[in-house]
């Protein structure tokens, strides 16, 4: 892992907060961080690690709390693996096409080459075709399972052998996994040592607002997300309103996932029956994608009706393709009802 990193980031002396000099025995009197006295808890810096929360979150998802990075949204661990891993203007990285946005403007904010390989016309990757796309400076392969915008699950043998074969950092990013009946990557970490498997409380736990992202990896990735991260990334508004979730709320968040699932048949199906609908494309997520007769005009017509999809039409392979995510009945009546009488 340490050979795989830039070597600056390896060099480097890493901030250090004035609680993590402290540590072990109890304490009361908190005059080390400069920080005010009065204005309980607003008033104290957060934990730096969320140590509380990991506890929580490790046996949900079936890991260790020390293969565990939290972050302001996933994005947050996203651009941390091109500042750990991506020298500017020399490394590069590979990319299933099309995919989640984010990877491509990350790169492109850290001067990364991107190098996007595109999926077969039913959206699957061919380890083969990606693993030719990578070259000596190729530091890390993003893959996305559910895919997004295409919503299927990418075929698992062709994952195995991209983290079999592949050197460098493998991302597979499972932000819509709690809608699928795949099992996930992040079970396999002991297996593939630089597996980095994304998870995110923007979706399932429906929490998007407080921006909570997971990377889970073997120790020596964290230790390199830990060392680089801002100290205080996560805030104690999204640490406490995690934790209550988490303690909470497990129950009401599978009630809803399987409320969207079955809202998921429903409308794909009825979807499928419209006049302008020439294909809707299998998910395995919280939305789906059809092809319609025209993206554009149905995108438009949809906006002036006070209803937003997304137009997918411009992107690579989905020529023609909207984006759907799946509602609540009410908003997915509306879509409906609204297409059908759209000529
Ligand atoms: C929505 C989404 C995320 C979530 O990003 P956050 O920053 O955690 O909100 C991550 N990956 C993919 C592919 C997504 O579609």
């Amino acid at each position: 892992m340490d050979e795989l990193v830039r070597k600056n980031i390896r060099d480097l002396k890493a901030y250090s907060c004035a609680r993590n000099e402290f540590s072990g025995k109890q304490a009361s009197v908190f005059i080390d961080a400069n920080e005010n006295p009065y204005n309980y808890p607003y008033n104290r810096y957060p934990d730096p690690l969320q140590q509380e929360l990991k506890a929580l979150i490790a046996p949900l998802k079936d890991v260790k709390p020390s293969q565990i990075f939290l972050g302001n949204g996933s994005d947050e661990a996203i651009d941390l693996l091109f500042r750990i891993f991506c020298e500017p203007k020399q490394d590069n990285v590979v990319a299933i096409c099309p995919t989640y946005g984010m990877y491509e403007v990350c790169a492109d904010i850290n001067d990364v080459e991107y190098r996007p390989v595109l999926l077969d016309e039913a959206y699957q990757m061919n380890a083969d075709k990606l693993l030719s796309a990578c070259d000596a400076h190729t530091k890390v392969i993003f893959l996305c399972s559910p895919n997004n915008p295409s919503g299927n699950n990418l075929d698992r043998k062709e994952i195995e052998k991209v983290l079999e074969s592949f050197k460098g950092v493998v991302v597979v990013d499972e932000a819509y996994s709690d809608f699928s009946t795949q099992k996930p990557f992040r079970l396999e970490l002991d297996k593939y040592p630089r597996l980095v498997v994304l998870n995110t409380f923007s979706k399932a736990w429906g929490c998007a607002a407080i921006r909570l992202g997971m990377a889970f990896a073997n120790e020596d990735v964290i230790y390199y997300f830990n060392k680089v991260k801002y100290p205080y990334n996560v805030n104690l508004l999204t640490q406490q309103k995690a934790i209550e979730v988490l303690t909470n709320d497990q129950q009401k968040m599978h009630q809803r996932i399987n409320m969207i699932l079955d809202e998921r048949q429903t409308v794909m199906e009825a979807f499928s029956q419209l006049p302008i609908c020439q294909k809707v494309y299998p998910s395995d997520a919280n939305f789906f994608l059809a092809k319609v007769d025209d993206a554009n005009l149905t995108y438009n017509y949809l906006v002036d009706k006070g209803i937003i999809v997304r137009n997918r039409n411009s992107v690579a392979l989905c020529n023609g393709c909207l984006r759907i995510t799946v509602g609540t009945k009410e908003e997915n009546t509306q879509l409906l009802s609204a297409l059908r009488q759209f000529h």
